[in-house]
């Protein structure tokens, strides 16, 4: 390989992470500590700095070096760093190039309006507020997917692809399917059993006892305070601007303590992953993975281990010692139990793990169907209660609690809820190999030990970055493409056993 083509692009690349990671901060910023009357200017200040990236990003000169280099990297190790940066970027550089700039900036306008009048359509629960400027973001992102281009005849590949490498509609759907109807006969067989009593989690508890909580946790668990910091924003989210500054958020709620600090631990798990990045890859354009595989990290922590009755036998006593005297004679068991309590809702964000995953399957249906012109924009809220129905038992009684709960198809194309679920099937992926390859998981968790864990994921995923994708992390993590099986039998048996099924 020219090695002095080869640094030319570790060169350029280093630049477009510095500049995102200065917007990355700017973001975070917004989100945390930026006075309200400052929102105009960070907007106009992050447009700038974007469409700096997006021109470096689609330089045809980087284009040219690129095809050069990937010509070159046949004889390089297929894992090896250097081949990696080359392919992936030169991947990356292709779809980016195809959407040009003046696409980009006119959807970003859309959305400029879209955002705020979603958010008024939620507030008085009238989805024809929200409804034109649907339509309108739907015309541009079938636009946007002739443009990406699509070799299955459905459009809607072209925008999965966007958000992950390999995604398409008949492999997400085919892994869906199997999941569904198991599904469903889990959760109908849990409202057919008797109910859990989650008493335990509620009461009074102050603000500053459920942070000291969250650092406890997280810290423990092998997120760097070193390197990252624990605030509050309205909605929770993890901010990296390098493997050497990873930040998370939380919200609290004080009368009920498992939602923040549940919320911590799921953001402590992007938060390990972004910290673990081989930092050799900082800065080389493969620093971030996939989101499928980001979110498997996430909810590894969160549901596979976070809500383990080995884990739940370790929290216990740090809650009692946060919570004083408001935890006393509450055993491991109720915990337990309270924390994987099962109810079919009408929000997403505060579903459970079982139910979850059909909210994620109506999302990912319905896109479909819109982006094919299967379903009108205008005919969504039946189809979602419709659905919801069908599905949960439980229809929305208005849309801000139906199809206007959430912010996505107000701010970024559809594609994205997909890869929620099959990162928390991935998660359950990942748990069967580590309890193969590592015995004695289960009472390392109960000690507390969590180091020897975390360095698992470190080695299968956390230091790989974006060199590999999806796929690709799944074979070489657990030796088999992602699948839905281990994630159902995770499911059955721990909620069999908790609802005596
Ligand atoms: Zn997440």
């Amino acid at each position: 390989m020219d090695m002095q083509k080869y640094n030319e692009l570790k060169m350029r690349m280093a630049r477009l992470a510095d500049l995102g990671a200065a917007t990355g901060l700017m973001a975070w910023d917004q989100q945390v500590f930026m006075p309200p009357g400052a929102a105009e200017t960070r907007a106009r200040q992050m447009a700038t700095i974007g469409g700096m990236l997006h021109e470096m990003g689609i330089d045809p000169a980087l284009g040219t070096l690129l095809e050069a280099l990937n010509g070159q990297i046949g004889d390089l190790d297929y894992d090896s760093d250097e081949a990696s940066i080359v392919r992936v970027n030169w991947r990356d550089y292709q779809k980016a190039v195809r959407i040009p700039p003046e696409k980009v900036a006119a959807f970003f306008g859309a959305v400029g309006i879209a955002r705020p009048a979603w958010a008024e359509a939620r507030a008085k629960s009238d989805f024809s507020l929200f409804q034109p400027h649907l339509e309108r973001l739907v015309d541009m992102q079938i636009e946007l997917a002739e443009l990406i281009g699509y070799e299955s005849g459905n459009p809607y590949d072209a925008l999965l692809d966007f958000y992950e490498t390999g995604l398409t509609y008949e492999l997400i759907s085919g892994v869906f399917s199997a999941v569904k109807p198991q599904l469903v006969e889990l959760i109908h067989a849990i409202s057919q059993a008797r109910q859990v009593d989650d008493g335990v989690l509620h009461g009074s508890f102050p603000q500053d006892e459920q942070l000291a909580l969250g650092r406890t946790v997280a810290g423990a668990l092998g997120y760097s305070f070193n390197h990252g910091r624990l605030d509050l924003s309205v909605h929770p989210f993890t901010s990296a601007s390098s493997h050497a500054d990873v930040r998370i958020t939380t919200r609290i709620d004080e009368t009920f303590w498992a939602s923040s600090l549940m919320s911590v631990i799921h953001e402590a798990g992007h938060g390990i992953h972004a910290q673990r990045l081989d930092p050799n890859l900082y800065g080389s354009g493969v620093s971030a993975p996939g989101l499928s595989v980001g979110e498997s990290q996430s909810r590894f922590y969160e549901n596979v281990l976070g809500r383990s009755r080995a884990f739940c036998a370790w929290l216990l006593p740090r809650a009692q010692e946060a919570f004083r005297g408001r935890l006393d004679g509450v055993s491991v068991e109720t915990l337990y139990r309270a924390l994987n309590r099962v109810q079919p809702s009408l929000i997403r964000v505060e579903a459970d793990e079982v139910t979850y995953g059909m909210h994620i399957m109506l999302r990912f249906e319905l896109e479909n169907a819109v982006i094919n012109g299967q379903v009108k924009v205008a005919d969504l809220p039946q189809e979602w209660d419709a659905r919801m129905e069908q599905y949960l038992g439980v229809v929305p009684p208005d849309d801000a609690q139906g199809v206007l709960q959430d912010i996505h198809w107000s701010q970024s194309p559809m594609g994205y809820f997909p890869t929620y679920l099959l990162g928390s099937m991935f998660a359950a992926q990942l748990w069967d190999t580590m309890q193969v390859e590592r015995p004695g998981t289960r009472a390392e968790i109960e000690a507390g030990q969590f180091e020897g864990i975390t360095a698992w994921l470190t080695d299968k995923i956390h230091r790989h970055g974006g060199k590999f994708t999806f796929p690709e992390i799944a074979e070489r993590a657990t030796g088999h493409p992602p699948t839905s099986e281990p994630y159902i039998a995770y499911l059955r048996a721990k909620y069999g056993e908790v609802y005596g099924l």
